[in-house]
């Protein structure tokens, strides 16, 4: 893994040179992936800090792709983005999320809060909240057990279209998260004009916390200044003792990272909340 910048990750793999190759195939690729169910969820799990339990999940979409094996979303969401298939794409995450949620609950598990990436194109689709109300009546799931993730850039432009669609996915009964904090243009007014629930503290703060002064005083302070406004801090990317010592001390309230697990396919993710449940 070659780091271009703060948060910008490429990933190099000896499939590149196969999806080199595809390159100019892989729209008719993801086109067929869709129909042919070749995309999974997996699932991280976002782990209370005050009690160690596994209070909620990301939602993280793989392909696993016939001929090439595991692709990772940072190689196909942004094509889906530009071709507007990540609009069929979220619709089918958002049916697989609520369709194990609903499987989660008929199995008798305490029902745990899911967290979905909304993509630029899908936040702004006129229909956003009526193609989620059809999926959580389809599948007879609340919406208070969903969270939608978004960046600072996609809140930033057009700020009455952006309160009209918060509003939208707040009386579905979801809740908000800004995504990568951090990264972006923060301008702290977003927090207080948008009805953000909750705040992603970026990895690349989280990554040299116990290492770097600067990096645990911003962390510290964008804590306890959510705090102060009501919202609620998730730090992502954390992968050693140290750096959940320092949040733990800082009052942050979720963590998520390769510490507590990576991403994990559904039935590996049920088998850690039956485990949960019997502790
Ligand atoms: P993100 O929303 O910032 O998701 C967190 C990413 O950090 C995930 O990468 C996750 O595997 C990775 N991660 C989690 N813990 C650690 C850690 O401790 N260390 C390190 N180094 N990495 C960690 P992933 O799954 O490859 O996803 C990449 C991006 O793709 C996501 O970034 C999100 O922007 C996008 N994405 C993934 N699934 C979806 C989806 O269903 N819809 C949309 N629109 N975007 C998605
Ligand atoms: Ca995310
Ligand atoms: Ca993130
Ligand atoms: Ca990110």
């Amino acid at each position: 893994v070659k780091e271009h910048g703060r948060n910008n990750y490429r990933f190099y793999t000896p499939e590149m040179t196969h999806m080199a190759i595809d390159r100019l195939d892989m729209e008719g690729n993801l086109r067929r992936a869709l129909e042919r169910d070749e995309l999974q969820v997996y699932y991280q799990p976002l782990v209370d800090l005050g009690s160690g339990a596994i209070v909620g999940a990301e939602a993280l979409v793989r392909w696993s792709h016939p001929r090439i094996g595991m692709i990772q979303p940072g190689e196909f969401i942004p094509l889906a983005e530009d071709t507007g298939l990540i609009i069929p794409l979220g619709q089918l995450v958002l049916r697989r999320v609520c369709t194990d949620i609903r499987d989660w609950q008929a199995s008798g598990l305490p029902p745990i809060k899911i967290s979905l990436n909304l993509s630029a194109r899908q936040f702004r689709q006129d229909d956003l909240s009526a193609c989620i109300r059809e999926v959580l009546d389809e599948t007879g799931v609340e919406g208070r057990l969903l969270a939608f993730e978004l960046t600072e850039s996609m809140v930033m432009h057009d700020v009455e279209n952006t309160l009209d669609t918060l509003r939208e996915l707040k009386a579905l009964g979801a809740t908000i998260s800004l995504d990568d904090f951090g990264t972006g243009y923060s301008s702290l007014s977003y927090l207080k004009r948008f009805p953000i629930d909750t705040l992603k503290i970026d990895r690349s703060f989280v990554r040299d916390i116990h290492q770097d002064g600067d990096d645990a005083a911003i962390a510290h302070a964008v804590i306890a200044m959510a705090h102060k406004l009501g919202i609620k801090v998730i730090a992502e990317g954390v992968e050693c003792p140290a750096q959940l010592d320092l949040l733990r001390e800082f009052g942050c309230d979720e963590l998520q990272g390769y510490y507590f697990s990576r991403p994990v396919p559904v039935e590996e993710f049920t088998l850690m909340l039956r485990q949960a449940r019997s502790l």
